[in-house]
């Protein structure tokens, strides 16, 4: 005989699964159950796989004088109770010293591997990712991996993508910008001509010698808007300031990182005077960054491999809007995985540069998209992706 507790609690879940199926959401091939129903007296423990995955850049990259053509990358797989969450680790090598390498990496997510069974619940992330995170003070990128998978499978034991979690309206979602990439005017002018119908906004990255010229050879092909990544490029603030007054003439819409970060007065007096938004990138890595930063700059560049993920990524956006600054939302090289991660919070950004999935021609999801320029969610729970190989 049922008491009165019991039964509530089995009208409670009555009421779950036929709403569910109402919406259509179980689907024959889904998984059971919106919560984890034991039904064999088993606790399901967490389980976390991972390997290496080079990613192949569709194209030769080159930012400042630089080139590569692959980018160091590990694929993670958090297991809960027969579902399971994606997660990604990307690491250009520019950055090997803040995001970490393969090895570094997986050595990280080896002692993660060791504990996050102990954790019994998932939905507890707070507790989880907090934990993870003091294990060691960097390794942002393994963080990164471990925060996505989390949110996928937790999105996924809740059957709702995380924009919806965070309440927010996925066709709020900005355009990307796209990369034209440093080159000769020749290709500088094919590149541009093939991305103008396809994109609402481009992105340039300058702080080099011939930066007029590159703007130039863009602007003879198409008047859309730019975004500019000077890449902390320029050393002196009034020249800083004079090419930033010159961009707005030309059609520019935003600046980031125009100096070193280093150069903290000298950006806040470039950011006083400029007549566009000032954007920071390499000043920024976490929420702990973010307060500082108000009167420096107009806005920060979240990005989820340097922040830890999505959950820090979150609070960032809020805390910068609580400080009356502005947000953008940008990532590396990186399968659909964590380009649609990071697309989650897009709707929430004023600028959005998930590009990053675009220029790998090995990704193994299929997730955000991008339709006439504009970030394009998908109505899948979780991170919103689907493994495609
Ligand atoms: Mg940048």
């Amino acid at each position: 005989m049922q008491n009165r507790r019991d039964f509530l609690k089995t009208a409670a879940l009555a009421a779950i699964g036929s709403g569910l199926a109402m919406n259509g959401l179980m689907a024959s091939d889904a998984k059971p159950a919106p919560f984890h129903i034991n039904t064999r007296g088993l606790k399901p423990k967490m389980q976390l796989r991972f390997f290496p995955y080079e990613l192949k850049l569709a194209h030769v990259f080159t930012v400042a004088s630089y080139s590569r053509s692959t980018t160091p990358d590990v694929q993670v797989e958090l297991e809960y109770d027969g579902i399971v969450g994606y997660g990604e680790a990307s690491m250009p090598p520019y950055l090997a010293k803040q995001l970490g390498t393969v090895e570094s990496v997986m050595a990280f997510l080896q002692r993660v591997q060791q504990v996050i069974g102990a954790f019994d619940d998932p939905f507890k992330m707070e507790e989880i990712l907090t934990y993870i995170d003091a294990m060691d003070e960097g390794n942002a990128a393994a963080k990164t991996a471990v925060d996505i998978a989390l949110h996928d499978l937790v999105g996924k034991l809740l059957q709702a993508p995380w924009y919806k979690i965070w309440g927010l309206d996925k066709e709020k979602a900005p355009s990307t910008t796209f990369t034209i990439g440093i080159d000769t005017p020749d290709v500088v002018r094919q590149k541009t001509r093939e991305c103008a119908d396809r994109f609402n906004i481009l992105k340039v990255k300058l702080g080099r010698d011939n930066d007029k010229e590159m703007i130039q050879t863009i602007r003879s092909v198409t008047s859309l808007p730019i975004a500019i990544d000077a890449n902390q490029g320029w050393k002196d603030r009034q020249y800083a300031l004079d090419m930033i007054h010159w961009l707005e003439e030309q059609g520019i819409v935003m600046i980031e990182q125009p100096m070193p970060k280093t150069q903290i007065d000298d950006i806040a007096w470039v950011t006083e005077h400029s007549p566009l938004p000032v954007f920071a990138d390499e000043s920024v890595q976490r929420l702990k960054d973010v307060a500082a930063l108000k009167g420096v700059f107009s806005g920060i560049n979240i990005k989820l491999m340097k922040c830890t993920g999505m959950r820090e990524a979150h609070k960032m956006m809020i805390l910068a809007r609580a400080l009356g600054m502005r947000v953008m939302i940008g990532c590396m090289t990186e399968t659909s995985c964590a380009c649609s991660a990071a697309a989650q919070l897009s709707p929430a950004v004023d600028f959005a540069d998930l590009d990053g999935n675009l220029l790998i021609a090995n990704d193994r999801f299929r997730g955000m998209t991008v339709e006439k320029g504009k970030i394009t969610l998908t109505d899948l729970p979780g991170i919103g992706v689907e493994k495609i190989v």
